[in-house]
């Protein structure tokens, strides 16, 4: 059985037994991983405090017959820790890391580009970016749309869904992967303005300088849609999502 060496951002912790706990994590060179950390809620371990959910960690792992063992695990920043007070971003975290732990569902198989989106989402929640600090909203929502994207499912912005044909067009059905015609709108499906389909264009790709003067209600009716798609796509969605504080 190997040993080997990676960094990674806490996804979810579970008790075990007494002292030790069960660790998933998501890491930059295996993708997400699951193991044992022996010894973790002694108070007098060193490994406690770097194992909380949004930590960045450098750790060793030793692969076991069933369950992977964390021998060393050292502290590289706790992206959690400008927000841990702040229950709207709190929460907003939590909902990224359950979506990580959900579309990143198979354990060792490298997961590079969901690492960099979940670390590049949680900085952009703690210390802001280069431009200030965005809503949440719209931090959480790109990361939903970008992470869908990664996992297979973008949703179809520029085209209609079902036929194919060239948009932009004004009806965005969720379970049916974007927007769609006039033509294939089954009756009941909300209209999207150009303005807030623009705007989750502008989410999807990363173009931040789209979304830098977005009046509120837009970001709430994308909001809106961006979950409902995502809700639609996971089996039993997102149960964090329904416990999220808005600012
Ligand atoms: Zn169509």
């Amino acid at each position: 059985m190997g040993t080997f060496n990676d960094e990674g951002v806490v996804l979810r912790t579970h008790r075990l037994g007494e002292a030790d706990r069960i660790i998933t994590i998501l890491t930059r060179q295996h993708g997400k991983l699951r193991g044992v950390a022996k010894g973790v809620r002694r108070t007098s371990s060193k490994f406690g405090a770097r194992l909380e959910p949004f930590a960045q960690v450098d750790l060793q792992i030793t692969e076991g017959r069933n369950l992977d063992i964390f021998t060393s695990v050292v502290s590289k920043t706790l992206l959690g820790r400008p927000f841990l007070d702040d229950f709207p971003r709190f929460t907003t975290a939590e909902v990224m890391v359950e979506i990580a732990d959900k579309l990143v569902p198979e354990e060792g198989i490298p997961a590079l580009q969901h690492y960099l989106l979940l670390v590049g989402a949680l900085r952009a929640l703690g210390e802001g970016t280069s431009d200030g600090v965005r809503p949440t909203a719209m931090i959480l929502d790109s990361y939903i749309l970008r992470a869908a994207s990664l996992a297979g499912y973008a949703p179809q912005l520029d085209s209609c869904a079902i036929c194919g044909s060239e948009g932009p067009h004004g009806y965005f059905a969720p379970s049916s992967g974007g927007t769609l015609c006039s033509r294939c709108r089954p009756a009941g499906v909300p209209a999207i303005s150009s303005a807030t389909l623009g705007y989750l264009i502008s989410l999807l790709t990363g173009d931040w300088i789209q979304t830098r003067e977005i009046p509120e209600t837009r970001i709430t009716e994308g909001s809106t849609l961006v979950r409902a798609f995502l809700n639609w796509h996971l089996e039993r969605g997102i149960k964090s999502l329904s416990h999220i504080v808005r600012e």
